[in-house]
């Protein structure tokens, strides 16, 4: 599907569909349509009094120009309790320009502190996911972008209230169909309601052949009727299957991190920013000194230009780093978004290129240039047409791992190396050679190669990748250059006179030494991609850096819950097995098997298993969450290859 915005006609002040033929809110008054057909016929104001869960979920089909989502934003700031987080999941297939959305949300003058944070936010609405995180996570927006009829099966949610919003069924009957009702009915449970501005009778009996007990009450304005009701029947959601037990007692939010690199330092803050305590445990004396510890990364993503899980991880995971970047308020000397520029160096790397570019992706997300065009934005001759991001550019890894870890609710243990993990009752116990070290009921491993010594991962088939970076003085020339360039491997502009050039990549060598061979595969890599620094740099003295990356057999990270792989080998399960049955390691996670792109899709996946611990919705669909699973090889070993899509629901479920 084409990434495709909105088209609409101002002609009467107000917003209307030309690709529907309709109007988005009601001409007499949309904010007061909005209160009173989802948000009253929801009953969202009495029950955000009395709220006692951690959080609500709403659920929409039409996005449009957010008016129901600030509405919903605005009551629950109005009623809901301080600590309770809302989050607001909406799909749309014609996600409306930037500019169209400042000019629709400009007819609302009372909800404009809150619109103008939306509009902050609200960039690169490309199809996939997307996750807004507003008033430090009190009010979450996860946009799914594209066909509600493809996303919505793809959802791992416990729906609270659904709005169905997607045009009169008349001018839009491909939406409101047998499987968009179905996939309500998957994603609800016994007191979730829906409300809708219309009563037209397919809807009405598609609702309840899937299980809604559907009421017709007064509809607003001109509109004679609506439709409104609750879910009554059996519900299929595991996320309601098991009960939640496990936040009532005070120690349940607290957590343990292990290693304080990115993967460690995200998932540390992405369960502090909901309220958790987390104690961050880390070998060396300082975070951030292995991998992450190298003075400059590239922010980009490596896309594939396929449907693949590489590639969507990639972007995803590009967009929620920009995202989480705003959010922290970086430095310039931490990130410089300088922009990158991806050469096509051979034919290979041409025909990739060219593959993401017919993805139709726009042009302030990244933009095709000739090789003259990638001189004047590079500010140094280079001979090879590629693509332009205008957005990325090079960060100070260490420094964005201390944002995020000096959150108020981390504690960072430095010194102080994890050698064995133990469960005792509801608890996890971790040791060093002294002793026990903490204690939480949940846990995170992100220690990299080392996740393999614990007993629990042993089978997660991680394998060290020796990388080398080199820094390269600069001289007149280089000093020129503007924008990150890169290929397999990347110069950075100079900093403090000097450029960052590497990385290699030499599997299961595990020596940390800095080799000159090494500096002169990185110059190589060099030649070719800007030969005019290559030139004047090669005969200069360097200094480097060595650190080992951890990648995977399918080079995906791993981000999800871990299966008990002694009990599960004695007791092999069917390939169709219900996952609540199998056996988990209850409360323990692990976030690693990066590579080199950790700073891309570390975060990301640090909010995939934030979200699952809390029972939230998923940030990312299910086939991706599939992709990301902690214990594919071991399952795909035993010949369970099948049984990994089914465990994608499970963890978002887990403590509900
Ligand atoms: N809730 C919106 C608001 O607050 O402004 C108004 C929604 S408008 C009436 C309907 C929206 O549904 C449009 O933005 C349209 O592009 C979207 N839509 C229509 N069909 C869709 C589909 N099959 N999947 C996802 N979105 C769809």
């Amino acid at each position: 599907m084409s990434n495709q915005h909105a088209t609409l006609d101002w002609n009467t002040g107000q917003p209307y569909s030309t690709q529907f033929e309709d109007i988005y809110f009601s001409t007499d008054s949309g904010l007061e349509e909005t209160r009173y057909v989802f948000l009253n016929q929801n009953h969202l104001a009495e029950r955000w009094k009395t709220i006692n869960e951690a959080s609500f979920t709403i659920a929409e089909a039409g996005f449009g120009t957010g008016l129901n989502f600030l509405c919903a934003w605005q009551l629950w700031n109005e009623t809901a309790p301080d600590k309770a987080r809302l989050h607001f999941v909406s799909t749309e297939r014609y996600p409306l320009s930037p500019a169209d959305l400042a000019s629709a949300l400009r007819l609302w003058p009372e909800l404009a502190a809150l619109s103008q944070q939306l509009l902050a936010a609200y960039s690169h609405m490309v199809n996939g996911w997307h996750r807004l995180v507003f008033e430090d996570g009190r009010v979450t927006l996860t946009l799914l972008i594209g066909d509600a009829n493809d996303t919505l099966p793809q959802l791992k949610a416990r729906v609270d209230a659904w709005f169905l919003d997607g045009f009169a069924p008349a001018k839009n009957p491909d939406m409101w169909q047998p499987a968009l009702f179905a996939s309500m009915a998957t994603l609800s449970h016994s007191e979730t309601t829906f409300a809708t501005f219309t009563s037209a009778g397919m809807v009405k009996r598609g609702l309840e052949a899937a299980g809604f007990a559907v009421t017709k009450v007064a509809g607003f304005g001109r509109k004679r009727e609506m439709l409104c009701g609750v879910y009554q029947g059996t519900s299929q959601n595991i996320c309601i299957s098991i009960p939640d037990t496990k936040l009532a007692n005070s120690n349940a939010k607290t957590a343990i991190v292990i290693g304080a690199g990115i993967a460690g330092c995200a998932s540390s803050y992405a369960l502090a920013q909901r309220g958790w305590q987390v104690t961050l445990i880390e070998r060396h004396d300082a975070i951030s000194q292995e991998a992450s510890g190298n003075p400059s990364g590239v922010i980009y993503p490596r896309l594939t230009g396929s449907d693949a899980a590489l590639g969507r991880l990639a972007l995803s995971g590009y967009l929620h780093i920009l995202r989480l970047l705003k959010q922290l308020g970086l430095e310039k000397t931490a990130f410089s978004a300088c922009g990158v520029l991806q050469l096509a160096f051979n034919s290979r790397e041409l025909t990739r290129l060219q593959a993401i570019t017919q993805q139709g992706l726009p042009v302030d997300l990244l933009e095709h240039v000739t090789a003259t065009q990638a001189s004047a934005i590079a500010g140094i001759e280079l001979s090879h047409e590629g693509l332009y991001f205008p957005e990325a550019g090079w960060i100070n890894p260490p420094l964005l791992c201390s944002s995020l870890a000096s959150h108020r609710n981390i504690a960072i243990k430095t010194s102080t190396e994890a050698l064995k993990l133990e469960r005792k009752g509801d608890s996890w116990q971790v040791w060093d050679k002294h002793g026990l070290i903490a204690e939480a009921p949940t846990i995170i491993l992100a220690s990299a190669n080392d996740t393999m010594q614990f007993q629990q991962s042993a089978h997660c088939e991680l394998e060290p990748v020796r990388g080398q970076i080199t820094f390269l003085p600069e001289t007149a020339e280089s000093r020129q250059l503007k924008t990150v360039i890169c290929t397999e491997g990347y110069i950075s502009p100079a900093s403090n006179g000097v450029h960052t050039l590497g990385a290699t990549f030499s599997p299961n060598d595990l020596s940390l030494e800095v080799r000159a061979a090494d500096h002169q595969t990185n110059l190589q890599m060099l030649k070719k991609l800007a030969p005019g620094i290559y030139r004047e740099a090669a005969s200069e003295g360097l200094g480097g850096r060595v650190a080992l990356r951890c990648t995977t057999p399918d080079y995906l990270p791993m981000a999800g819950p871990l299966l008990d792989s002694v009990a599960i080998k004695a007791n092999p399960p069917r390939y169709n097995a219900d996952p609540a049955t199998l056996p988990w390691l209850d409360g323990l996670y692990i976030n690693t098997g990066h590579g080199s792109k950790g700073l891309i899709n570390a975060p990301l996946c640090a909010e995939i298993l934030a979200s699952a611990i809390c029972g939230e919705p998923s940030p990312v669909d299910s086939k991706l969450l599939a992709a990301l699973d902690s214990n594919r090889f071991m399952l795909k070993k035993m010949g369970l290859k099948r049984l990994v899509m089914g465990l994608a629901a499970f963890p978002y479920c887990k403590m509900r």
